[in-house]
């Protein structure tokens, strides 16, 4: 397994971790064997948005008492008061739900604010008090980190300047990075993901994860397969399908992003999953498929890394995903960015200038300009 620092949390989380959603309504026996798989495999953080009592029950005995390898995500406003998945910003009503979690597993790792995806819900959770409920239990200890869910980056973007939350579980895969931010994403999952609409990664979404990276608020990643639609030969909006691996390589690829949380219900959906971690680059490798839609964003760098190899072993897409987020704010250099980008082995002073990369780049990125940019902003 690949461990990865979550933003500033101080905790480092396994690249691909456990989505249990799959797991609401199965038998004891097949979550037990689910859950055992992930973690003798390494895997130290799972996703638990479910507000039913049996799921959350059945997952807590499945870890038994391992509690302290695992870290959990657990949503607050998170309900089935009038459905089986339901949101509910009312207090008690709120509470009532998280606090099952609290008592079942004891504390919780990340302590989530629901579904944050509207003007609405963010007023509703952070104009009334109701976030400084886990303010308060990540004061006592029973919470340790305050996260949120979120599937639109500009209410994400709003609710990381709160300053509040230190991580934020995201939905992230080709399919919606092209989708323009307009749009809501989860609306158009089950209509070919609005392949009419793709212009490239969109620009806000892409600002988010930038965003993410500077503030040390690390991502997770929701939805990483589009809940299964994008290896789906019938359900792909692009010209084929896409591996699990190339799902969970473009997810983990985003700037900030420590985990891609992959939905299982089986054991052998795990393993599958895990078969990541001992693929080659190539198999990896998700351009072919961002080369089949339409790109208004040419000259943007998608962090593939089909570029590779450098002669001098600069790492093109980490240059550039440095260059980007400073770009946000040109003016000042922000120390923290600057810091990540002098940890590399090779830096953009280095670059000969031999061009082997821009050859090799689908999306046109002028990658010897931004070499000599990233040296002057970061290297003087
Ligand atoms: S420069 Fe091009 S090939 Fe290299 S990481 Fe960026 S988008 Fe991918
Ligand atoms: S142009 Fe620069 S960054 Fe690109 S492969 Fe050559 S040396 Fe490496």
């Amino acid at each position: 397994m690949l461990y990865r620092e979550l933003g500033n949390t101080g905790k480092k989380v396994s690249v691909i971790g456990l989505g249990c959603e799959y797991l609401d309504g199965k038998p004891y026996e097949q979550v037990k064997e689910t859950v055992d798989c992930a973690m003798e495999n390494g895997v130290n953080i799972l996703d638990l948005f479910m507000p039913g009592t049996e799921v959350r029950t059945n997952i807590a005995r499945a870890i038994g008492d391992r509690r302290e390898q695992i870290m959990i995500q657990g949503h607050f406003c998170s309900t089935n008061i009038n459905k089986k998945y339901d949101i509910s910003r009312d207090p008690a009503i709120a509470k009532r739900y998280f606090e099952e979690l609290l008592n079942l597993f004891g504390y919780i790792d990340f302590g989530m604010l629901f579904f944050i995806d509207s003007d609405s819900a963010f007023r509703a959770v952070f104009e009334t008090g109701l976030a400084d409920y886990l303010v308060n239990l990540k004061a006592k200890g029973k919470v340790h980190h305050i996260g949120f869910s979120c599937h639109h980056p500009e209410i994400g973007m709003r609710v990381i300047e709160t300053g509040m939350p230190d991580m934020m579980m995201f939905s992230i895969n080709p399919a919606f990075d092209m989708l323009p931010s307009s749009e809501a994403s989860m609306d158009y999952i089950d209509k070919n993901f609005g392949a009419e609409m793709f212009r490239g990664i969109d620009q806000s979404r892409a600002a988010l994860y930038r965003l993410c990276e500077q503030r040390g608020v690390g991502i997770t990643v929701m939805k990483s397969l589009g809940g299964g639609k994008l290896i789906s030969a019938e359900h792909t909006p692009f010209a084929k399908p896409m591996t699990v691996a190339q799902c969970i390589h473009y997810a983990l690829s985003r700037p900030a992003v420590a985990s891609a949380l992959v939905g299982c219900k089986t054991a052998d959906e795990v393993r599958h999953a895990l078969q990541y971690l001992s693929m080659s680059d190539e198999e990896r490798d998700y351009t072919d498929i961002l080369q089949t839609v339409r790109n208004d964003f040419r000259g943007h760098c998608v962090y593939c890394n089909h570029c590779q190899p450098c002669p001098v072993d600069i790492d093109i897409a980490a240059v550039n995903k440095y260059l980007d987020i400073a770009l946000l704010n040109p003016d000042t250099v922000d120390p923290s960015v600057q810091s990540h980008y002098l940890t590399l082995a090779h830096k953009g002073s280095e670059c000969l200038s031999c061009g082997s990369c821009e050859s090799r780049c689908p999306f046109g990125v002028p990658v010897i300009e931004n070499m000599a940019k990233a040296a002057a902003m970061f290297e003087n």
